[in-house]
């Protein structure tokens, strides 16, 4: 039981989450400050938001000019960055239709109403479910959580949401029980399981997943929150793996670190949202897709999606190098382009606190024994000779 008798005085911000003893006042680039001046090499990017590091010229200019001009602006009128933002985003995936929202979850959340109201309107079905991955991450609402097939997340929010169903990830097994599922409307997948342990999704395994859904009329939806916007090498993950699917989300990189979420469709989908069966009053407002858009214009004018591919290539072939030198403490190197993950033989949040305390170098974990390394992806050789050198010292010590 909690205790919630206590009269001593507690800090104002809810303990949802456990947070490292720093606090981050500045940021520019691959690096961060804290409020004592010290500076770290950033190898989060923010939980894979800043894709660009932090503060880019590119952008920050952008966003100077839009606080001169218009912060705000409600859906019932035209938004003409969002208009463009949108314009890029077709143009650059197989989708003809984008909505704007403001985070992760709320993309992912659109996305299901928008398959529980297609399979409504167009295939007659009311009852359907949507078929998700264990060891899945897809948000914290009750619709998203519910979709998250994993119990520690979900423990103590029940009752959760109808209409969902869980199957093995990379498996045949979930091939043949969708096969066999007449109820299921749509599959959601993150095609690298991000915060489920850095786990690629296996090309065969796609494809035969995008093949039952095409002939079973299941539309396929992916969850690009984490992969999406340029952290695989290309723009969206699902672009290496030759499938076209119905729905994609996006959000973490989108803006920069400014908030913002989108789901997108192909047009026989997205057009089952007509005018008032959807809304956000701050998703896609002047401000974000400005963010946005410069964004996506700093991506093609520096060649980041390239830059990514050299950076994953030169950091993958030295935490290959550190797996071969300490066998037993790596135990393996995964992932898709700078969506890195390192399982270790011992706690990883180990070296997460030791590259921190001792070398001002920080990372994620994902799950018990995976470091998650997501560098910006224009990050240079000598900050991953930096970041590897820690890594380094971190496993002498072990
Ligand atoms: C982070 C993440 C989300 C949730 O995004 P929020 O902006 O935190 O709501 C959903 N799906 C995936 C794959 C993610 O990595």
């Amino acid at each position: 039981m909690l205790n919630t008798e206590s009269a001593e005085k507690i800090a104002p911000i809810m303990s949802a989450y456990g947070r490292f003893p720093v606090t981050i006042v500045k940021g520019k680039g691959c690096y961060v400050w804290d409020d004592t001046g010290k500076k770290y090499l950033d190898f989060t990017s923010g939980i894979a938001v800043c894709a660009l590091g932090h503060v880019p010229d590119a952008v920050e200019e952008v966003l100077k000019k839009q606080l001169d001009t218009l912060w705000h602006c409600s859906n019932l009128f035209h938004i003409a960055s969002q208009e463009k933002l949108a314009g890029m985003l077709t143009e650059l995936t197989c989708c003809d239709q984008v909505f704007f929202c403001n985070s992760g979850a709320e993309a992912n959340e659109g996305a299901i109403k928008l398959a529980r109201r297609y399979a409504h309107l167009i295939k007659g079905k009311e009852n359907g479910h949507i078929v998700t991955f264990n060891h899945s991450f897809h948000g914290r609402t009750m619709a998203t959580l519910t979709a998250t097939a994993q119990e520690k997340l979900q423990d103590g929010f029940g009752p959760l949401m109808p209409g969902f169903r869980y199957l093995p990830y990379n498996s045949d097994e979930a091939i043949q029980a969708l096969q066999e599922d007449d109820d299921c409307i749509a599959v959601m997948l993150e095609m690298v399981q991000g915060e489920g342990g850095v786990i690629p999704a296996d090309q065969n395994w796609v494809t035969a997943l995008a093949e039952v859904c095409h002939e079973k009329g299941m539309l396929l939806m992916v969850d690009e929150v984490q992969t999406g916007i340029g952290r695989t090498g290309t723009l969206f993950a699902y672009q290496q793996y030759g499938i076209e699917p119905d729905v994609v989300t996006a959000a973490k990189a989108l803006g920069s670190g400014i908030p913002i979420g989108a789901f997108m469709a192909k047009k026989q989908v997205s057009q089952v949202l007509t005018p008032g069966t959807h809304g956000s009053t701050f998703g896609g407002n002047p401000f974000a897709t400005t963010a946005g858009v410069a964004t996506l214009e700093a991506f093609k004018k520096q060649h980041v999606l390239d830059q990514c591919v050299k950076n994953a290539e030169y950091l993958n072939s030295k935490l290959i190098e550190l797996k071969a030198k300490y066998p037993d403490l790596i135990k393996d190197v995964r992932g898709k382009g700078l969506l890195i993950g390192v399982e270790t033989a011992f706690p990883a949040i180990e070296v997460v606190n030791q590259l921190r305390e001792q070398y001002s170098v920080l990372i994620l974990t994902a799950g018990k024994n995976v470091l998650r390394i997501l560098p910006p992806l224009i990050v240079n050789e000598s900050e991953i000779d930096q970041f590897i050198k820690a890594m380094n010292g971190v496993l002498n010590q072990h």
